[in-house]
C-alpha cells in the first residue's frame, strides 16, 4: 500500500533475501528455497511469531519454495495437542499454507537416537554423570576462563554405548546421565564446550506416549531435522546465533547428506506488551487475562479477536522489515497499521459511549424521521462484498450524544455543543444549545436545543458554516449492546524483569454499555465497524442474537503520526521508531574492556554496565550517587538502568531533572521497603514531571506499603479461595501459577503490597 509510488510495489529486499537470491543464483541446492517455521507446541503464536512467519512463508513464496510447519516438540512436559491447532489454525489465518509440509520433531526421534549412536561410535559424543548444575559450575567454565573436561569424557565407545542404550531402556533417573557432544573444553563459543545433546526425561509425550523416556536437547534436535527435511535455509531469531557453530558441528559429525545454513534476524519486541511465551502462559494460567484469545493478548488469536486483520499484520511485518539490530517497535506503529487498514474496509456507525440526554424541544412530541444515511464516506467507493451504502437512521425529540461533546464553559476554538453554540448532528440537523438542565446537586443530566428545520439532513441551505459535527442516537430507538475497551497490557513501556506483574495495566479492559443506532442490533460475529469519532469496533464471538458484544480494536486517535513527525528524519512510509532494547538478547553480551572494568569495580551485572556505559546522564548520576553513598551502588545501578531509563524513553528525553541525593532518596524509601517497587516507580515519574523530591511527593500522596502480614493476609486468603483452581494447580507442580498468584495479590492490594512479603505469606499457605 505505498502511497509514494504509482509503481508495482518493488520486492522486498533485506539481508536475508539478497543471501538467498545470491545463493538460488549460485544455484545452491539447484536452486531451490526451502524454509521451515518451527513452534514449540507450548503456547499460542504471537505476533513477534508473525514476524517470523512473514519472512519464513514470505521467503519461500517469492523464490518459488516451500516453506514447512515443524512442530518442535522435543519437551514433553510442556507440550500438548491444543498447542498445535492453535498454531495451525493461527498461520492459516495469517494467511500461509503448508500444504502436505506439515512436519514433528518428534515423528524422528528414532533417527536422532541413532544418529546419538553413531557419535559414539565415532567418539564424537560421550554419556555424563554430571548433574547440570554440577557441570556448569565446575566444568564449563566462563567467557573469560577455559573450561575443563568431564572426567567422563574418556569412558570407552562401548562404555557408553551400553549406557546409551540403558538410557533409552530407562534404567536411570532424570539427570543421572547424559549424552554430551565431545567438543572442546576451550572453545571461546561456550555452546561447544561439550554440550548436552540427549537427556532423560521420564515423562509423557503428547505424541510418542510412554515410548521414550530420553529427549533430544534443542542443539541437537534442531538442525538434524532441519537436514532430514531438505530445509535449504533455517532462518531463526538472534538469540540462536551463539548456537550456529554447535549447529554446524552436529551437521558436520553426524555426517547427514544434507546440509541446511542457519542465519539469524533480529526478533521483534514490541513497547507496552509482553511478549515470551512463559509470561504469556503466566497471565492465562494465573487468569490475569481470559485465555490466549484474550484481546489484551499479544497473540494471533487475541488480535483476531480484538479486531485485528491478517492483511493488517502482514502490513506491519513488512514495515518493520528484516534486520539483525535488536530493536524495539513502538506499539503506536501497530496500531497506525491498522487503522489504516480498518479504514478501507469499516462501514460508519453511530453508538454513543457515555451518553448525555438531548432535548429537542422544537421538534414534534411523537414524530420520528428516518434518515438515509450511508455507510461509507462520501467519495470512496465500498469494498467489495460490503454491505449495501446505505441505513435508515431514526431520528426524534430525544437523543443522546456523547457527554463529552458538551461543555457549559467552552474554551476557545471548541467546536462542539455548548450554550448558544450551533453544531451538526450528523445526517439530521444543525441544532442550537437553548438550555442546560441540572439536577439538585449542580450536575448537568440533559441539554435543551432547537432544531433548524432548513438543515433537514444536516447540510445548511444559507452555505452556512458549521464548525461542528458531533454524532448521536435517538434515544427511543438506541440498542443498548456491550462494548469493551481495551487499553494497554503493560503501563509501561516495556515490563520490570522481576516482579513484572506489578507492572500490568489494572485497567486494561472496561466493559461497558454503549446506546447504538438501531441497525447495529442484527450484527455477526466477526463484522467490522468504524463507530464515528470513537474507533473501529469487531463483533466479539461471545455476541448473542440481539444482544452483539463490541470490541473496540482501536481508537481512530492515532499517536504515530505524531511520533512520526516529531522525528524529522523519519521517512513518511512510517519507518518503526527504533528504541534500543533496555535489555540485551539472551546471548552473552560482550562487553568493550571499559564496561568490563566498569562491571568489575562495582559488581554491576553486564547489562548494567553497557546502559551506564552508553548513558552519559545515568553515569553521571551513578558516579555521584558513589560519592554519597557507596553502599548503596548496586541499587542505585539498578534503578537507573530499570526504572530511571525506562521513564527516560516513554518521556523522549536524554536528560535527568534530578540529582544524585534525591535519587539516593527514593533509592532508600524503596530499599527500606517504606514505598513498594510499583510506588516508586510511579514517584520516580513525579519526580521527572514536578522535579519535587521523592520523600516529598510520598507525602503528600500518603504513600505507604503494606508490609505488615495481618494487613496482606485477608487479600492473600482472599486472592486463594477466589482462584482455588489455580492455587491446585500450583500444589500439583505447576510453578508457572505462582508468579500469577502473586500478582494478584499485588493487584487486589492496589501495587502497596510488599511482594517479597506476599511471596512468603503465599509459599506458607500453599505449603
Ligand atoms: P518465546 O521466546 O516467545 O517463548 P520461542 O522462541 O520460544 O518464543 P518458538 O515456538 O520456539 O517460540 O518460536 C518459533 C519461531 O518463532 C522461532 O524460529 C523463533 O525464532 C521465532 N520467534 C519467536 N519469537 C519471536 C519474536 N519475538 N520475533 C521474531 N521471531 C520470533
Ligand atoms: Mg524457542
Amino acid at each position: 500500500m505505498s502511497h509514494e509510488s504509482k509503481d508495482a510495489p518493488a520486492a522486498p529486499s533485506d539481508f536475508i533475501r539478497d543471501m538467498i537470491r545470491a545463493d538460488v543464483g549460485a544455484g545452491k541446492h539447484g536452486g531451490k528455497v526451502v524454509t521451515r517455521f518451527p513452534p514449540e507446541p507450548n503456547g499460542w503464536l504471537h505476533i513477534g511469531h508473525a514476524k517470523a512467519i512473514c519472512i519464513d512463508f514470505g521467503v519461500a513464496r517469492e523464490f518459488g519454495g516451500r516453506c514447512h510447519l515443524r512442530m518442535d516438540d522435543t519437551n514433553p512436559t510442556a507440550e500438548d495437542i491444543s498447542y498445535v491447532e492453535a498454531i495451525q489454525r493461527d498461520v492459516k489465518w495469517l494467511g500461509f499454507d503448508w500444504a502436505e509440509h506439515m512436519y514433528y520433531a518428534s515423528d524422528y526421534y528414532e533417527r536422532f537416537y541413532e544418529l546419538g549412536e553413531k557419535l559414539i561410535t565415532k567418539g564424537r559424543a560421550y554419556v555424563c554423570d554430571l548433574s547440570d548444575e554440577d557441570f556448569s559450575k565446575h566444568y564449563r567454565g566462563t567467557i573469560t576462563e577455559a573450561g575443563k573436561e568431564s572426567p567422563y569424557r574418556a569412558r570407552t565407545a562401548e562404555e557408553n554405548l551400553d549406557l546409551f542404550r540403558r538410557m533409552r531402556k530407562g534404567e536411570f533417573k532424570d539427570g543421572e546421565k547424559v549424552l554430551r557432544a565431545k567438543i572442546d573444553m576451550t572453545s571461546p563459543y561456550m555452546k561447544m564446550r561439550d554440550p548436552p545433546l540427549v537427556r532423560i526425561k521420564h515423562a509423557h509425550h503428547y505424541r510418542t506416549g510412554d515410548t521414550w523416556c530420553i529427549y533430544p536437547l534443542y542443539d541437537f534436535a534442531h538442525c538434524l531435522s532441519d537436514s532430514f527435511e531438505g530445509i535449504t535455509h533455517s532462518l531463526c531469531t538472534t538469540e540462536f546465533e551463539s548456537a550456529r557453530e554447535l549447529y554446524d558441528w552436529v551437521i558436520r559429525a553426524t555426517e547427514v547428506p544434507h546440509v541446511p545454513r542457519q542465519t539469524e534476524f533480529a526478533r521483534l519486541n514490541l513497547t507496552y506488551t509482553v511478549m515470551s511465551k512463559r509470561r504469556l502462559l503466566q497471565l492465562v494460567e494465573g487468569k490475569l487475562v481470559h485465555g490466549w484469545d484474550d484481546p489484551r493478548m499479544p497473540t494471533l488469536a487475541g488480535l483476531r479477536r480484538r479486531g485485528y486483520t491478517p492483511e493488517a499484520i502482514r502490513e506491519f511485518c513488512a514495515k518493520i522489515g528484516v534486520a539483525k539490530n535488536l530493536s524495539t517497535v513502538d506499539m503506536a506503529l501497530l496500531e497506525h497499521t491498522v487503522r489504516e487498514d480498518l479504514d478501507v474496509r469499516s462501514p460508519r456507525v453511530m453508538a454513543v459511549l457515555k451518553p448525555l440526554k438531548v432535548l429537542i424541544e422544537s421538534y414534534p412530541e411523537g414524530s420520528v424521521e428516518e434518515f438515509d444515511a450511508p455507510y461509507w464516506p462520501r467519495g470512496t467507493t465500498p469494498p467489495a462484498g460490503a454491505k449495501a451504502n446505505a441505513r435508515k437512521l431514526p431520528f426524534s425529540r430525544v437523543v443522546y450524544i456523547e457527554r463529552d461533546d458538551f461543555m457549559e464553559n467552552p474554551p476557545k476554538g471548541y467546536y462542539r455543543l455548548a450554550p448558544g453554540k450551533r453544531v451538526r448532528l450528523r445526517h439530521a440537523y444543525i441544532v442550537t444549545c437553548t438550555a442546560v438542565v441540572k439536577d439538585e446537586k449542580g450536575e448537568i443530566v440533559e441539554i435543551v436545543c432547537t432544531h433548524d428545520s432548513a438543515t433537514r439532513g444536516g447540510t445548511a441551505p444559507s452555505g452556512e458554516r458549521v464548525e461542528g459535527t458531533i454524532h448521536w442516537v435517538s434515544a427511543a430507538h438506541a440498542k443498548d449492546v456491550e462494548v469493551r475497551l481495551y487499553d494497554r497490557l503493560i503501563s509501561t513501556e516495556s515490563a520490570a524483569d522481576d516482579d513484572w506483574l506489578a507492572s500490568l495495566n489494572p485497567t486494561s479492559l472496561t466493559v461497558t454499555r454503549a446506546k447504538a443506532e438501531p441497525s447495529l442490533s442484527e450484527v455477526t460475529a466477526g463484522e467490522r465497524f468504524q463507530f464515528e469519532r470513537l474507533g473501529f469496533f469487531y463483533v466479539d464471538p461471545d455476541s448473542k442474537t440481539g444482544a452483539p458484544v463490541f470490541n473496540r480494536t482501536v481508537a481512530l486517535k492515532d499517536g504515530w503520526q505524531k511520533v512520526a513527525q516529531a522525528a524529522p528524519e523519519a521517512p513518511k512510509s512510517a519507518k518503526p521508531k527504533e528504541v534500543s532494547a533496555p535489555k540485551a538478547p539472551s546471548a552473552p553480551i560482550e562487553l568493550s574492556p571499559e564496561q568490563k572494568a566498569l562491571a568489575d569495580a562495582h559488581g554491576l551485572s553486564a547489562d548494567e554496565a553497557r546502559v551506564l556505559s552508553q548513558e552519559a546522564a545515568l553515569r553521571a548520576l551513578f558516579d555521584a550517587a558513589l560519592t554519597f553513598d557507596a553502599t548503596k551502588k548496586k541499587a542505585v545501578a539498578g534503578m537507573l538502568v530499570n526504572d530511571v531509563l525506562g521513564e527516560m524513553r516513554s518521556r523522549k528525553v536524554d536528560t535527568v531533572t534530578f540529582d544524585a541525593r534525591a535519587l539516593l532518596e527514593l533509592v532508600s524509601l524503596v530499599g527500606d521497603a517504606t514505598i513498594s517497587t510499583k510506588q516508586g516507580k510511579d514517584v520516580l515519574g513525579e519526580m521527572f514531571s514536578t522535579g519535587k523530591s521523592a520523600k516529598a511527593i510520598v507525602e503528600t500522596k500518603g504513600l505507604k506499603q503494606i508490609a505488615n502480614a495481618s494487613a496482606l493476609e485477608p487479600l492473600v486468603e482472599q486472592v486463594l479461595s477466589e482462584n482455588a483452581d489455580a492455587a491446585a494447580r500450583y500444589k500439583a507442580g505447576n510453578a508457572n501459577v505462582f508468579g500469577a498468584l502473586v500478582g494478584m495479590v499485588l493487584k487486589k492490594s492496589k501495587g502497596q503490597a510488599n511482594p517479597k512479603m506476599v511471596t512468603d505469606l503465599l509459599k506458607q499457605k500453599l505449603g
